[in-house]
């Protein structure tokens, strides 16, 4: 099956076509780091990886870098406030970041930071000054873009609109809209040499170079939140395709819809962020990665914690839903007969793993995507587990594995072994036996403590006259 994609350049669904398949190149704009990385982040990286994961499973080979802009206004800003130097406010949120990623399980294979591609920076601007693209002022140097006769293909502006007229640019710069490459350095500012005299990179040459530096000159999918549209990546293709002379520089364009807070853009500048590391001491990084795969990467979240608080019900349903089928698969009971009746069952199994992934080939359609991952869920319930057959439960168990290839929420579940899992068991057994005692005893406080601290780890205790019996919710 073809996959399509909405490629913003076109403003159209194209059939995915990438340059040299089965590789895949892609490139997405990371953070600037002068704060804590926070969930609207989350959402523009997670439904990256998540893309890439898809592709992965459809057999392609992926390459992903994502960059972190380590030198900036605002990280010099936040320095000169706190005192401290740019680096050290840099790397702290770094490894916020670094840290970030690693709890929502996004895999990254290149992280550069832009302070390690100044040479290759200056390198490249001096090229573009070569080629009549860009030119030097006051120690600064500018982007012409009336040398580049597509600019505005992707934001699809024109240069009437919307551009910056600082004074102080307009003395330096020969029109309005050309655009920064390096940026003459203030006393008492961070620099490098250059042969423009010290100075630093503006912000967009960094991921014209990097990404050319990791992936090559052409690349198949470069993404970030539709923020980025304008300046950013219609300044990266001018320079990109300016420099390298190729044309499409990048074939697929692909942004993410912004996650709001009370139909606010959430972001650093308004104020509004929900740092990671604040989400994460409630909630498992899982419960926030099921809720962004599960949602369209170009539609909007209007984040809020019941938001969360409903995928955590449905990440704890799923999580015991697949624990309780390995639990049944690893039973030696395979005697592969199968009835007329499972064979309906199994049939509908593949029904909603292929469902899953026709949604995902239809432009990573994770909305369209969830309701199968749902259906199945519940068939287990209903059908499989009761049914107690370790041949639906293994048929069961293939189709969540696939999906996780994307949803990548449940390794944990599938690589904890048998014999640690009978571990468990047994201990849950003995705290079931300790809590009977109480109750004999009369002693329901302890007991409905015990059964309270039982169900948060999903645990349902349920008594009769006959004792009490368990199972994962
Ligand atoms: P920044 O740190 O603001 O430079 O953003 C880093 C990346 O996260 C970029 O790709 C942004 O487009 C994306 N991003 C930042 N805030 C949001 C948000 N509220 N919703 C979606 N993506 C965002
Ligand atoms: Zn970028």
């Amino acid at each position: 099956m073809v996959i399509k994609v909405y490629n913003t350049l076109t403003h159209k669904m194209e059939v995915f076509e990438p340059f040299n398949p089965p590789i895949i190149r892609l490139y997405v704009c990371g953070p600037t780091v002068y704060d804590y990385t926070h969930v609207g982040h989350a959402r523009t990286y997670v439904a990256f990886d998540a893309i890439k994961r898809f592709l992965k499973l459809k057999g392609f080979e992926t390459v992903h870098a994502q960059n972190i802009t380590d030198i900036d206004d605002k990280i010099i800003d936040r320095a000169n406030k706190e005192g401290v130097s740019w680096r050290d406010i840099a790397e702290i949120y770094t490894n916020d970041y670094l840290e970030a990623l690693e709890k929502l399980r996004i895999e990254v294979d290149f992280s550069p930071k832009a302070t390690q591609h100044v040479d290759e920076m200056i390198d490249f601007i001096s090229k573009l000054i070569e080629a009549g693209f860009a030119y030097e002022s006051h120690g600064s140097v500018y982007f012409n873009v009336d040398k580049f006769l597509e600019y505005g293909k992707l934001s699809r502006r024109t240069k009437g609109e919307e551009w910056r007229q600082e004074e102080q640019f307009m003395r330096e710069k020969r029109k309005p809209y050309d655009f920064v490459l390096w940026k003459k350095a203030k006393p008492g500012e961070p620099y490098w040499e250059s042969p423009w005299g010290p100075g630093r990179p503006g912000w967009h040459i960094e991921c014209s170079v990097m990404s050319c530096f990791y992936l090559g000159t052409k690349i198949d999918i470069h993404g970030g939140g539709t923020d980025l549209i304008f300046p950013h990546h219609e300044n990266e293709i001018a320079q990109s395709e300016a420099r390298y002379g190729v044309k499409p520089w990048v074939k697929y364009w692909l942004h993410t819809g912004f996650l709001t807070i009370k139909g606010e853009k959430m972001s650093k500048s308004l104020g509004n962020i929900i740092p990671l590391k604040d989400v994460f001491k409630e909630h498992k990084p899982e419960v926030l990665r099921l809720m962004l795969v599960l949602t369209h990467y170009r539609s909007t979240i209007d984040f809020s914690y019941e938001l969360l608080e409903q995928y955590e019900r449905i990440y704890d349903r799923l999580r015991s839903c697949v624990d309780l089928l390995i639990r049944i698969a690893h039973k030696e009971n395979l005697n592969f007969k199968i009835s007329n009746q499972d064979l309906k069952i199994a049939e509908r199994i593949d029904e909603f793993l292929l469902g899953f992934i026709k949604s995902m080939e239809d432009d990573f359609n994770g909305a369209k995507a969830a309701p199968y991952l749902h259906d199945l869920i519940s068939i287990s319930y209903t059908s499989i587990i009761p049914s107690g057959k370790a041949e639906l439960a293994l048929r069961a168990l293939n189709a969540f594995k696939r999906m996780n290839q994307v949803l990548a929420v449940l390794d944990d579940v599938f690589h904890t072994k048998g014999f640690e899992r009978e571990f468990v068991d047994k201990l849950v057994k003995i705290v079931i036996d300790v809590r009977h005692m109480h109750r004999a005893r009369g002693d329901y406080e302890v007991a409905d403590k015990i059964r309270e601290l039982l169900a948060s780890l999903g645990i349902k205790v349920m008594d009769s006259k006959d004792g009490s019996t368990w199972s994962y919710v």
